[in-house]
């Protein structure tokens, strides 16, 4: 659709700390505008690929664009100052002894028309009668939304976000984390920002680099990461998982609870044995009879209640598990009960 090179382009980076490889040949694009999430444990090399783009690190091997200009090379670096790139950090370090309105304006202050940009920017964050207040007379949430609309008062080219919602408790990070994907949705800000949190990562992005060790293993759009994970530890980090050995035949496989009818790329050529993903909401139960353990049936063994959904992880007699939906009609079933899946 658009001509415009992407605005960040990472290809073949590596970097190490002395024997730890951090990021491991590491080839990603943002489209402009877009919002892509790094999502992966700790320590898989999140911070260190923000750090590269930023001008904080040299790569070991590879390139850095941003917006189609060169960055980074293991022999060239443009410092972090001109690079287009601003930053959200979870500690987000307001000026303490500035007003809103000045921290907004901070970076925009000898342009001429910094009064008119930061009162643009104070509406688009949901500030726009809070510029005269201090930074601890706000909530939390307020305060990152100023540390947001401070970092975009210069128009950067890419917003880098590193867990910008972890300082905040539950309720407060899922209301902003929903206004913060508004925000720069409807300023067409292309953004990475860096989470451990799947929950997070699948409801804010356009796309999702799954990374785990230094790698990415696969980035997608949310959907399609949830339903056609391209590995088994993208398939148990997003989402819960069951992965049940099966038989193979093209778009089809047998496994215990009898053909699966299979998607995803290539399912038409496969064969042989492997696992198949099954989500919660795949399987259907029912409620059993007590009787003999080995009379087919499952033994509920754990009970997960999110609101929303109730999650039965259930036993076989030969001691396979799974993690299966409660639908409406077995959503009092507990601990100790028996099903037929
Ligand atoms: P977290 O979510 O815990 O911040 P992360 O995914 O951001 O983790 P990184 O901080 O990028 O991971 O770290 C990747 C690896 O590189 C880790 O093993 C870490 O210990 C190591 N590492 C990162 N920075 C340095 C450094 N300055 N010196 C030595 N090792 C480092």
């Amino acid at each position: 659709m658009s001509a415009l090179p992407p605005a960040v382009r990472l290809d073949g980076i590596s970097k190490s700390y002395d024997d730890v490889m951090a990021l491991d040949e590491i080839s990603l694009e943002l489209e402009p505008g877009a919002m892509l999430a790094l999502l992966g444990p700790s320590g898989c090399g999140k911070t260190t690929a923000l750090r590269l783009i930023s001008g904080f690190e040299r790569p070991d091997t590879g390139t850095v664009e941003v917006s189609g200009r060169r960055v980074a090379s293991p022999t060239s670096m443009v410092p972090p100052e001109r690079r287009r790139i601003a930053l959200v950090f979870q500690d987000l370090a307001l000026f303490p002894h500035l007003s809103v309105r000045s921290n907004v304006a901070y970076g925009i202050r000898r342009d001429p028309d910094h009064q008119v940009r930061t009162d643009e920017l104070l509406e688009m964050v949901g500030l726009g009668g809070d510029g005269e207040r201090m930074p601890h007379e706000l909530s939390g949430g307020m305060q990152q939304r100023v540390a947001l609309a401070r970092a975009l008062a210069p128009r950067p080219d890419v917003l880098l976000l590193d867990e910008p919602f972890s300082s905040l408790d539950q309720a407060m990070r899922t209301q902003l984390r929903a206004e913060v994907r508004e925000i720069l949705r409807d300023a067409r800000q292309s953004a990475i920002f860096v989470t451990h949190d799947q929950g997070e990562a699948l409801t804010v992005a356009d796309q999702v680099a799954v990374m785990t060790r230094g790698r990415v293993l696969q980035v997608a759009p949310p959907e399609l990461i949830y339903a056609e994970p391209a590995t088994p530890y993208v398939a148990t980090f997003v989402g819960v998982a069951n992965l049940v050995p099966g038989d193979v035949r093209p778009s089809a496989a047998e496994t215990r609870f009898g053909p699966v009818p299979l998607i995803g790329p290539g399912s038409r050529e496969l064969s042989g044995h492997g696992l198949v993903l099954l989500r919660p909401e795949h399987f259907a139960i029912a409620e059993a009879p007590d009787g003999p353990a080995d009379d087919g049936g499952w033994e509920v063994i754990a009970r997960r209640f999110s609101g929303s959904e109730i999650l039965l992880e259930v036993r076989a007699a030969d001691g396979e598990r799974l993690w299966v939906e409660a639908g409406s009609r077995v959503r009092h079933l507990g601990i100790g009960d028996r099903v037929k899946v």
